[in-house]
């Protein structure tokens, strides 16, 4: 029962959920006016200045993404299931692919998908909450796995399920830390040493959501030599 006699009637989660809202009006604001001066017509910036105006907004998009993903998990909006439909995961899988392929091209990593079946799998769930779900796991393994490294996708299916498996030869997940791996704002030790800007809230929005979609998420992971996260749902009764 809330404390009646505080005048503050919201509860500490609601209460981040305000300040990082307000947080975003800010961040957009700047986008839009860094935006407007890289495209200055008029006046259009130095080389030096283009560079570090891209760099400013580099930064303010990283911001912006942290903030969505806060108040995803703090609005539980992101694993409020809409509209299931009949979907073709394949179809998903691969534009979620394409999403992530530029930053692995940056990175020099391989990123190849092995199709095991040339049918259609299809899957009854919410096609934007299953993109979000691939997208994460392909964007984890390219964050956590060094330059010139490889990620691969396998998609495989038995008489009821679509089997996914997103394999990488990164830094994988600490044995210590393994238990804690999909709770909220988690991060396991070798990750945050290596790249301070995650949330620690990515996987645990992937799991409501596939558990939502009655589905079933595990990894197993070496430290140093990779990681393989394994998800699956059940397969549409076929008509
Ligand atoms: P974030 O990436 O923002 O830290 P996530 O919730 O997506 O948050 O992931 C939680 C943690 O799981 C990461 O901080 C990292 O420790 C670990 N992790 C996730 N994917 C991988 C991966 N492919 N390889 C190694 N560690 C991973």
């Amino acid at each position: 029962m809330p404390d009646e006699k505080t005048s503050n009637t919201h509860t500490p989660a609601e209460l981040l959920s305000i300040a990082v809202h307000q947080l975003r009006a800010p961040l957009t604001r700047n986008k839009w006016i860094i935006d407007t001066l890289l495209h200055d017509e008029e006046a259009p910036p130095s080389d030096s200045v283009k560079e570090l105006l891209t760099s400013i907004n580099e930064d303010n998009e990283r911001a912006i993404v942290m903030v969505n993903d806060i108040l995803k998990a703090s609005r539980e909006e992101a694993v409020t299931i809409e509209d299931p439909v009949i979907v073709n995961i394949v179809d998903i899988i691969e534009k979620a692919k394409h999403n992530a392929e530029y930053i692995a091209s940056v990175r020099t990593i391989s990123f190849t998908v092995d199709k095991k079946t040339d049918s259609p799998l299809l899957v009854l769930a919410d096609p934007r909450k299953l993109m979000y779900v691939f997208e994460n796991l392909f964007l984890n393994s390219i964050k956590y796995t060094p330059v010139g490294g490889s990620v691969s996708i396998r998609i495989d299916a038995d008489d009821t399920k679509v089997h996914v498996a997103v394999s990488d030869n990164g830094m994988g997940i600490p044995d210590a830390d393994k238990e804690f791996i999909f709770e909220k704002f988690y991060r396991a030790s070798n990750a945050r040493l290596m790249d301070t800007e995650g949330t620690g809230l990515g996987l645990f929005i992937v799991k409501q959501i596939v558990e939502k979609n009655k589905g079933d998420i595990s990894f197993e992971s070496t430290e140093n030599k990779g990681t393989t996260f394994l998800v699956s749902f059940p397969l549409a009764s076929r008509v």
